[in-house]
C-alpha cells in the first residue's frame, strides 16, 4: 500500500543555508574569527533557550523585542516560561555573572549564532537570523567604546565593503535622561494629536522610543522634540568627546544622530549604528552601545560594559554586492573508478591523501567513466584519478588535470605508479 505524504516546509522567516551558499557563510565566519582574534576577543557560547525573565528584565518590558517579538513558551515539564534568545547580550551577561568571569579582570568576548524574533519577514528581516555579538565587559572608558567602533570599521574594510557609515549619539546617564524625559513627555503631551497608537501607548512608559518612530506623520513632532544631547552634563560630554577624538585618530568618520536611541532599554552614554543605503529598508548592519547598568540589573556586582551586534544576513547581502561569490570546490582530487576492487583501492588512497592534508572524494554509486568524469568536473576538483581494471593490473593510475594547468595532452594526463600516487598528488597540489 502506498501513501502520499504532504511536504513539510521550513517555518516562515527561517532560512536554510544550502551547500551552495554554506561555503560563503563559512568564509564569512572565518574572516570574522581572524578579525576578532586581532583584537583579543575570545569566543563564548551560551544556550539558545533562557528563562523568559532574563530578557524581560535585561532588555526591558517596553521594547519591541519584549512586547511582541519573543518566541516564548511554557516548559511542559515544570511550567517555567522559556524564551528563544532574541539577542545575545542578556545571555552573555548572565553567563559572565553566573561564572564570575569578571572577578579578577575585564573580559573581551564574542559569540556567533542564531537569534529569534517574531517579526514580519522581508528582505533583511527574518524570524531566525544570525548575529556576531561582541562585548567588552568590565571596562568603562571611552577608549573601549572607540575600540569597538574602529573594530567594526576594520571588518567592513577586510570584506571590501565601502558604503556603510557610522551614526553615533550619547544617551548620557540616568539623571540626565530623567530630566530630558520630563521635557519630552511635556512635548508629547503638547502634540498628542499627531501621535499614533504606539506613540500614545508609550508616551509615559518609554517616551524616547516614541521618537524612534517610522511614521511619517510624526516626523515633524519628533524633529522638534527636546534633544537628550542638550541635557548631558560635563562628565557625559567628556566621555562622548573622548570617543569622538579616538575615532578621529583612527580616521573613522561619523555623524552625530541625536535621535538615535536604539531598541533596547539598557543603554547609556555611547550608542552607535552602522547603516547603509544598499539594503533597502533594513539599513542597519551593526548596532551597539554602552550598557553600564545591565550587569547589576541582572544580579551581578556593578560593572560597566559596552558591545555591539552585527546582523549576519544583512552583512552577507551587503558583502555579496562587493565581492561576487566564487564557488568553492568540493574537493581537490576526485577518484573515478570501475569495479569493486578499484573502488576499495580508491577509498584507501583517498584516506592517504587526507592524511597529508589533501581533500578527496571517491565517486559513489556506479556510472560509466564518462558520467563519473562529468561529476568530477562539476565537483570543481583540480585533479581526477582513474582506477580501472587496466590500472590495477599494471599498478599505474591515470591522473588527469581538470583545471589549473595547460591542457596540452602531455600535461593533462599522466601515468603514475599507484604506490607513489599520494606523494605525487601532494606535490602537485602544493
Ligand atoms: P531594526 O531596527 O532593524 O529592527 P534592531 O535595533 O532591532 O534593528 P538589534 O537588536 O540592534 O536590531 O540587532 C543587531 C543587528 O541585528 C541589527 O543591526 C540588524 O543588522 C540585525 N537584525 C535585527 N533584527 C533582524 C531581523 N529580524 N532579521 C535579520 N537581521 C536583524
Ligand atoms: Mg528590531
Amino acid at each position: 500500500m502506498t501513501q502520499a505524504f504532504s511536504k513539510v516546509t521550513a517555518i516562515r522567516g527561517m532560512n536554510d543555508a544550502l551547500p551552495g551558499n554554506g561555503a560563503r557563510w563559512e568564509q564569512l565566519e572565518e574572516a570574522v574569527r581572524v578579525w576578532l582574534a586581532g583584537y583579543g576577543y575570545r569566543n563564548m557560547r551560551t544556550p539558545i533557550l533562557e528563562h523568559t525573565r532574563l530578557f524581560t528584565r535585561g532588555i526591558g518590558e517596553v521594547t519591541d523585542i519584549v512586547e511582541k517579538e519573543m518566541y516564548s513558551f511554557t516548559d511542559s515539564l515544570n511550567g517555567e516560561s522559556l524564551t528563544m534568545r532574541p539577542e545575545f547580550t542578556a545571555g552573555m551577561v548572565r553567563a559572565a555573572i553566573e561564572h564570575n568571569l569578571l572577578y579578577d579582570r575585564p573580559q573581551r568576548v564574542y559569540a556567533i549564532g542564531p537569534v529569534f524574533r517574531h517579526e514580519r519577514p522581508q528582505r533583511g528581516r527574518y524570524r531566525q537570523f544570525h548575529q556576531i555579538d561582541v562585548e567588552a565587559l568590565g571596562l568603562s572608558g571611552p577608549d573601549i567604546d572607540a575600540e569597538l567602533i574602529i573594530m567594526a570599521a576594520r571588518l567592513w574594510k577586510a570584506l571590501g565593503i565601502t558604503d556603510v557609515h557610522l551614526e553615533i549619539n550619547s544617551l548620557g546617564q540616568g539623571e540626565e535622561r530623567a530630566a530630558h524625559r520630563a521635557a519630552l513627555i511635556a512635548h508629547l503631551e503638547a502634540h498628542k494629536d499627531v501621535l499614533d497608537e504606539d506613540g500614545l501607548r508609550r508616551m509615559y512608559t518609554n517616551p524616547l522610543r516614541v521618537l524612534d518612530t517610522k511614521n511619517p506623520a510624526m516626523q515633524a513632532m519628533a524633529d522638534a522634540a527636546p534633544k537628550l544631547f542638550d541635557f548631558l552634563g560635563d562628565v557625559s560630554r567628556a566621555h562622548f568627546a573622548g570617543v569622538c577624538e579616538r575615532l578621529d585618530d583612527a580616521g573613522v568618520s561619523y555623524r552625530l544622530n541625536p535621535r538615535m536611541v536604539r531598541g533596547l532599554d539598557y543603554y547609556n552614554l555611547t550608542v552607535f549604528e552602522w547603516v547603509t543605503d544598499k539594503l533597502g529598508a533594513q539599513a542597519t548592519v551593526c548596532g551597539g552601545g554602552r550598557y553600564d547598568g545591565l550587569i547589576e540589573l541582572l544580579g551581578g556586582k556593578p560593572a560597566p560594559a559596552v558591545g555591539f551586534a552585527i546582523g549576519m544576513e544583512r552583512l552577507m547581502d551587503l558583502w555579496g554586492q562587493y565581492q561576487p561569490e566564487t564557488p568553492k570546490p568540493e574537493c581537490t582530487v576526485y577518484f573515478v573508478h570501475q569495479g569493486d576492487v578499484a573502488q576499495r583501492r580508491a577509498a584507501i588512497l583517498a584516506e592517504g591523501l587526507r592524511d597529508v592534508g589533501v581533500s578527496a572524494v571517491v565517486h559513489a554509486g556506479s556510472g560509466s567513466f564518462k558520467s563519473q568524469f562529468k561529476r568530477a568536473d562539476t565537483s570543481g576538483a583540480q585533479i581526477a584519478v582513474i582506477l580501472g581494471d587496466d590500472e590495477l593490473a599494471s599498478g599505474v593510475a591515470s591522473v588527469k588535470m581538470l583545471r589549473g594547468e595547460p591542457s596540452s595532452d602531455a600535461l593533462s594526463q599522466q601515468q603514475v605508479p599507484i604506490d607513489q600516487l599520494v606523494t605525487f598528488l601532494k606535490d602537485k597540489v602544493n
